[in-house]
């Protein structure tokens, strides 16, 4: 029987052995993990867990007896430091394990800033359930947060932060916020409507200074020469995939570690999935790295199916999710590149959807507060369904209609 060794215990690495035991994968499946909590979902840490609007229990994927139940072993606070892949071995600190099939699921971790006092005690990253502890100890005595970059997550912390009372700042190097996954009509909505509800967002900056000291930042000076007072600072200014242990044994990386549409990497028997790969998707004919959970969880199931001889692949249209106040944002397909875009919907009364097209076809759609349409234009984009542009700015067109009138 086979061992499976799995690096990492997030959306990926977790998702990895359910879907195998469900497959059917009668062989051991060790899943080391550098965390010290079991497998859990990342999502709410920027979310009701950052506002502990839900206790920590409820963040695990499953109990510890479904662990055992499965016969899936856990070996948690255990950082793999070392492959051999000639004796196909992993090594620990303590430990090695011996495997058939390999597994990265290695994640991503925070791009960190390299400036004088980014080591200060209230400088924070959010990537892990142990970030969130953190930045509760200091949110108690808090007034006021400046988070630098106007992405996902500056943005739901903002979100958190305004219902918890505090004073808001976002720092956004680029002109706009969200530039990096979407249009400027979405960015513009968003920025909007955090301002609407007292944050302040400032584009174009650049930061020059942590004023303060290692043991605290207590200002953000600009190139402008403006300052800003703040008792904690976040940063969320992208991730870096955790690409090393993969290039230090050789294999193939390029923004993620190089896979095919079956999830496998340039050696045989050692596949990788979620944050941490650049994966063909036969869908788009491309290879991507994404940063979501349903592409983790998507190609959790093509891993498990090209280890047990099953020829599932990675074809699925991108997708993601981001709640911020009572806003759900759901956005399908890559908007990049789009040369036609269109409202369907109120934007004022914010339930709308943004339709990005390309040479008079449907490539992406950003969705507000509209689910139950969203779910029809993503399961059209799924299905390789050509919509025209032209047919969805019709004014008696209605979503509902998608799947009656193509072919
Ligand atoms: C705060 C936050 C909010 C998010 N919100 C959303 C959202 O609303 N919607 C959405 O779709 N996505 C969201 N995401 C993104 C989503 O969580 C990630 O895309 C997803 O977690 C990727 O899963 P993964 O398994 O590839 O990586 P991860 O979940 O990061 O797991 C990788 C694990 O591997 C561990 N690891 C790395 N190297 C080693 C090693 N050498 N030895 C042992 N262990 C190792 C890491 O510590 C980590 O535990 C959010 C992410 C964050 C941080």
């Amino acid at each position: 029987m086979s061992n499976v060794v799995i690096i990492g215990g997030g959306h990926a690495g977790a998702n990895i052995a359910f879907a195998l035991r469900k497959d059917g994968f009668k062989g051991s499946i060790d899943i080391i993990s550098n965390e010290s909590f079991l497998p859990y979902h990342r999502p709410p840490l920027s979310k009701d867990f950052l506002k502990r609007n839900i206790e920590i229990e409820k963040l695990a994927f499953k109990s510890e007896d479904f662990y055992v139940d499965q016969d899936i072993s856990v070996h948690l606070s255990t950082q793999v430091d070392s492959i051999n892949k000639t004796s196909m071995k992993v090594k620990t600190k303590d430990s090695s394990f011996a495997f058939d099939y390999l597994v990265f699921a290695t994640g991503a971790s925070p791009r960190l800033f390299s400036m004088p006092n980014a080591d200060a005690k209230n400088l924070f990253y959010l990537r892990q359930i142990n970030d969130v502890l953190d930045i509760h100890k200091k949110l108690d005595s808090a007034k006021e947060i400046v988070l630098i970059g106007g992405g996902y997550i500056g943005l739901e912390v903002a979100s958190a932060m305004i219902e918890l009372g505090l004073k808001v700042t976002i720092l956004e190097s680029e002109d706009r916020i969200l530039k990096r996954v979407t249009s400027p009509e979405l960015s513009s909505f968003y920025d909007n409507f955090h301002q609407d509800k007292g944050v302040k967002i400032l584009c174009n900056v650049e930061i020059t200074q942590f004023i303060g000291d290692s043991s605290a930042i207590t200002g953000v000076e600009l190139e402008s020469g403006e300052r800003i007072s703040t008792d904690i600072v976040l940063a969320g200014i992208g991730v870096v995939p955790n690409t090393d242990l993969a290039e230090t044994m050789g294999l193939e990386c390029d923004n993620g570690i190089k896979t095919d549409q079956f999830c496998r990497t340039s050696f045989p028997n050692i596949l990788a999935a979620g944050d941490c790969t650049s994966s063909f998707n036969v869908l788009l004919n491309k290879s991507l790295r994404l940063e979501s959970v349903p592409n983790a969880l998507g190609q959790a199931k093509v891993v498990s199916s090209s280890i047990v001889g099953n020829d599932l692949f990675n074809s699925e249209i991108p997708w993601f999710w981001s709640d911020q106040y009572d806003l759900k944002l759901q956005m399908a397909g890559l908007s990049m590149g789009h040369d036609d875009s269109y409202i369907l919907g109120d934007i004022e009364s914010a339930e709308f959807l943004a339709c990005y097209g390309k040479d008079g076809y449907l490539i992406a759609v950003d969705s507000v507060n509209q689910a139950k349409q969203f779910m029809l234009f993503k399961r059209a984009l799924n299905n390789g369904y050509k919509l025209e542009m032209e047919q969805i700015k019709d004014k008696n067109f209605q979503p509902q209609s998608i799947f009656s009138s193509s072919n």
